[in-house]
C-alpha cells in the first residue's frame, strides 16, 4: 500500500498564486525505514507519487519564524530577522535532488569499452544528506561499484546519482537501496556493489548522544552478491 500524503491545507492559496506545479517525484516505498532487513528483502512494489502541492516561498519562511518562536526564541528580534529567508534558500540547497532524475543522469553510456570486464569503482564520494525521522544532517562516504557488460556510463555520473538520492529526505538503508536501482536499472550490469559509512546528528548531537557511531549500510547484488570473492575484493578497496 503506498503512503498516503495529506492532503495540505496550502493546496488552494498555491493554487491561486498560480505557484507551478513542482512535478517532484517521491518515491514512497511503504516499508519500515529503519528495519534494513524488510527493505532489502521487500518484494513489493514501487509506488511513486507525485507532489505538486508546494507552499509558497512566503508560506515556508512562516513556518521558520514558527520554528523560531517554538525553539524558544523571538523572530522578531534583529539577529533573527533574516533568518527565514535564509533557510529556505539553504533549503533549496539542501534539497535540490526533488528536482533531479536519477536516470536521466546514466542515460548516457559508452559501448567502447575495448574489453575492459572488471568493476568500475567509485571511493569516498562524499554524503552531506538528511534524515527523513528528524530532518537532521548525515555525512559520511558512499563507495559505489558496478561489473559493466557492454554499457559504462561517465564515472562523474554515479557520484552524481548519489548526490540526487543525498539531497532528498530518506534514510541511509533507503538511500543505499535506491542508488543500487538506479544503477541497476539503467544500466543492467553484471552486478552492483554500495556501500555508504555516515555519522547522523539526530544520533550524535541529541537521543542517545552517541558521538562518532557510524552507520554502515551495503547492498550486493548480481556478481557481488553471488562472488565472494568480488564482494571482499569491494570492501578491501573501500576500506584502504
Ligand atoms: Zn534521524
Amino acid at each position: 500500500m503506498p503512503r498516503v500524503i495529506p492532503e495540505p491545507s496550502f493546496r488552494r492559496y498555491s493554487a491561486l498564486k498560480g505557484a507551478p506545479p513542482r512535478g517532484i517525484e517521491l518515491n514512497m516505498d511503504s516499508l519500515d525505514p529503519v528495519n534494513a532487513d524488510n527493505l532489502l528483502n521487500s518484494s513489493k512494489p514501487k509506488s511513486i507519487t507525485t507532489f505538486t502541492n508546494r507552499p509558497s516561498r512566503d508560506e515556508a519562511m512562516a513556518a521558520v519564524r514558527t520554528l523560531l518562536a517554538w525553539a524558544g526564541d523571538n523572530p522578531d528580534r534583529e539577529g533573527l530577522l533574516d533568518t527565514p529567508k535564509r533557510v529556505v534558500e539553504a533549503y533549496d540547497e539542501w534539497f535540490q535532488g526533488y528536482a533531479a532524475d536519477p536516470a536521466k543522469e546514466l542515460s548516457r553510456t559508452f559501448e567502447d569499452v575495448q574489453g575492459y570486464d572488471d568493476m568500475v569503482m567509485l571511493r569516498e564520494i562524499d554524503v552531506e544528506s538528511h534524515c527523513e525521522h528528524h530532518m537532521a544532517p548525515f555525512l559520511g562516504k558512499a563507495y559505489v561499484a558496478y561489473m559493466p557488460t557492454e554499457k559504462v556510463v561517465g564515472i562523474s555520473k554515479l557520484a552524481r546519482v548519489v548526490e540526487i538520492f543525498a539531497k532528498r529526505l530518506q534514510t541511509q538503508e533507503t538511500m543505499t537501496k535506491q542508488i543500487v536501482d538506479a544503477i541497476e536499472t539503467s544500466l543492467a550490469p553484471l552486478g552492483v556493489a554500495v556501500m555508504i559509512d555516515a555519522e547522523h546528528q539526530c544520533m550524535t548531537t541529541r537521543g542517545v548522544h552517541h558521538k562518532h557511531v557510524s552507520t554502515i549500510t551495503t547492498r550486493f547484488t548480481g556478481a557481488f552478491k553471488t562472488d565472494q570473492a568480488l564482494q571482499d575484493r569491494f570492501m578491501r578497496l573501500a576500506q584502504k
